[in-house]
């Protein structure tokens, strides 16, 4: 994206105050709006980017108010002080309600953020220790070397400040190893995982992140104020910090500020105009607000940053990653012993109810082989797919890959053994480039944790990762799309993809779920051509896959499934003439 539009975003921002005449309602509507993009900039994070809804973020707003508020009025200490201190609590507090509402999904967890919000307001005003409803007063101002931030106009560009500092540091962490991590909850936290994320720790993460930047916005708001009280922190409030980043577009830092400053504004002017067009008082704006909502999710459903930044996009140019130069390559796993068995299942089970998915199956895949599951649909393949990687439980049975039992071993784990696997409903990330979602697949081979990306301490990891996901694209004949969002490719392309990032693994088993479905006949011929290379260098490779010619020109082993039970194994010839393969499948297939 080009950086014109967020220069000129900041330019109008320092000098609007510097208007002569301004209005100094108008310089306080603006130290609003900075104060609510700070909160608006965590909920891109949590919301736009890692698909967490959260009606609670004016509690955490709330929290650093009132942090400063009771540590400054009664207890004497310095305002300055008190922001390392509310961040801390804020945080501390953030961690443990996370760890408890995300495990919730879908339209519970907004609901769960609702029900902390609500509980919030109630105890603040109704606990003396809060001064109930009455709230705290008194609170002193912000002041630096004698200079006291007690007028709008100079609490205005610390404001600002705070606002690019935290759009920076979010731009860093969404661009880094962990903002990956937090994107790739949008793909599903099976795929994630089966990247290595650890998804309870990515999405906490993003929980607390969102909650410290509200917090810095409620210390600001509690010394500009000089006053709290719950109102400011209820629901509604949670709701217009929602709004602000959905209209400004929730998958976009700069979206925040715009967000934030169109809905500052037309409630303000709102709440002017309609009680003289009504007649009477009352909290109309909700209404208006509502209607203004659908039309921009209508018109423009990414919010409108999107709609401003699209006319100075730099055409034709690619990912500036591109042009870095070569660094050192990352580290590799030692390649198993050609041979040697490396995954072994034994009486693997898995009932679903009444079916039996998976009914007591052994068989074994050693280095360097390559063995196709085939059978018919609803044999159990998928299912066997699951067992082995974690993401399912098995009712009985047991897996070993190497020496270890893996049985039972959550998906990440797995993972971090070398086992890497692809899926038979491609699970990219829309969002996202082509480039961008292989290097996920490279997340367990760098360490750069959240403070390093936003400090930018992580450049030379982030370049040799970026450089990995090359190497894969280009072995997989991808490299030309690697700055395309991953799913305007078709579906066949997307596939392979998904190979792109199994391999940034750097995988000594591959699990391949119906690889060359959607292939056309020159690309089957590479992947097949691709995957023999893998099998020379020593990988174990285990495909699912119903092109029977792709099936018995590249396979060693065929191991045939059908109503979850092992109905042959051998070599592909084998298997051609086993009449009770050809009465259950292979006549069907051919
Ligand atoms: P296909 O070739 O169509 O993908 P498959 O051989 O991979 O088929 P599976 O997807 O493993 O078959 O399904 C095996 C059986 O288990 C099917 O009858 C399916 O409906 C059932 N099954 C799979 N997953 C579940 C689940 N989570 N809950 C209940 N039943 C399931």
């Amino acid at each position: 994206m080009s950086r014109l539009p967020p220069l000129i975003a900041l330019a109008v921002a320092i000098l609007v105050p510097l208007l002569p005449g301004l209005p100094p309602f108008w310089v306080t509507l603006l130290d609003y709006i900075g104060l609510y993009a700070i909160v608006a900039i965590g909920l891109v994070v949590l919301t736009g980017v890692g698909g967490m809804t959260s009606f609670g973020q004016a509690m955490f707003v709330g929290f650093g108010a009132y942090t400063t508020a009771i540590l400054t009025t009664r207890y004497g200490i310095s305002p300055w002080a008190t922001l390392p201190i509310a961040v801390l609590i804020t945080a501390c507090a953030a961690y443990l309600i996370g760890a408890i509402t995300l495990r919730l999904s879908g339209h519970y967890l907004p609901v769960g953020t609702i029900a902390w919000n609500i509980s919030f307001y109630y105890i603040t005003g109704n606990l003396d220790f809060f001064r109930r409803y009455d709230g705290i007063s008194g609170i002193p101002p912000l002041s630096i070397a004698g200079i006291s931030f007690i007028d709008s106009a100079k609490l205005y560009y610390l404001i600002l400040l705070v606002v690019v500092l935290a759009i920076l540091a979010t731009q860093n962490l969404l661009d880094s190893r962990i903002g990956r991590a937090i994107r790739a909850l949008r793909g599903g936290a099976i795929a994630a995982e089966s990247c290595g994320v650890d998804t309870s720790s990515a999405k906490i993460f993003a929980f607390v992140y969102a909650a410290v930047l509200a917090s810095v916005s409620g210390w600001l708001y509690a010394h500009m104020q000089r006053a709290v009280n719950p109102s400011p922190f209820n629901i509604e409030a949670s709701i217009e910090y929602l709004l602000m980043a959905v209209v400004g577009g929730a998958g976009h830092v700069w979206g925040a500020l715009l967000g934030a400053g169109i809905v500052t504004i037309i409630k303000d002017q709102l709440q002017d105009l309609l009680p003289k067009l009504v007649g009477q008082q009352g909290n109309y704006e909700i209404i208006v607000f509502g209607v203004i909502l659908v039309a921009i999710l209508q018109t423009a459903p990414d919010g409108l940053w999107p709609l401003i930044v699209r006319p100075f996009r730099r055409l034709g140019k690619s990912a500036s990653r591109q042009a870095r130069a070569a660094v050192e390559a990352l580290a590799r796993r030692e390649a198993p012993q050609r041979g040697n068995a490396l995954l072994e299942v034994k009486g693997l089970r898995k009932t679903y109810g009444g079916l039996v998915a998976v009914n007591d199956i052994d068989f074994s895949v050693a280095g360097g082989e390559i063995v196709s599951l085939i059978g018919p649909n609803g044999a159990g393949k998928t299912t066997t797919f699951n067992l082995i990687t974690g993401v399912d439980r098995p009712s009985a049975g047991e897996v070993r890959f190497g020496s270890r039992a893996i049985t039972n071993l959550p998906p990440r784990l797995v993972a971090r053994l070398g086992l890497a696997r692809t899926f038979q409903h491609v699970r990219l990330i829309a969002a996202m480039s082509v480039i961008d979602n292989v290097a996920i697949g490279a997340h367990l081979r760098g360490h750069a944790g959240a403070l390093s990306g936003i400090a930018r301490l992580d450049r030379t990891e982030e370049a040799r990762l970026f450089q990995e996901a090359r190497r894969q694209l280009e072995r997989v004949g991808l490299l030309g799309e690697a700055d395309k969002p991953a799913t305007s490719l078709a579906l066949g392309q997307q596939r392979i993809v998904e190979i792109a990032r199994a391999l940034c693994l750097d995988p000594t088993f591959l699990l391949l779920d119906e690889p060359a479905a959607g292939l056309r006949h020159q690309e089957k011929a590479a992947l097949a051509g691709l995957l023999r290379k893998l099998g020379d260098e020593g990988v174990a490779i285990l495909l699912v896959e119903h092109d029977m010619d792709f099936v018995m020109g590249l396979c060693e082993r065929v191991i045939v499934m059908n109503f979850g039970s092992k109905l042959a194994e051998g070599t592909p010839a084998e298997i051609g003439r086993d009449p009770a393969v050809v009465e259950a499948y292979l006549g069907a297939v051919a």
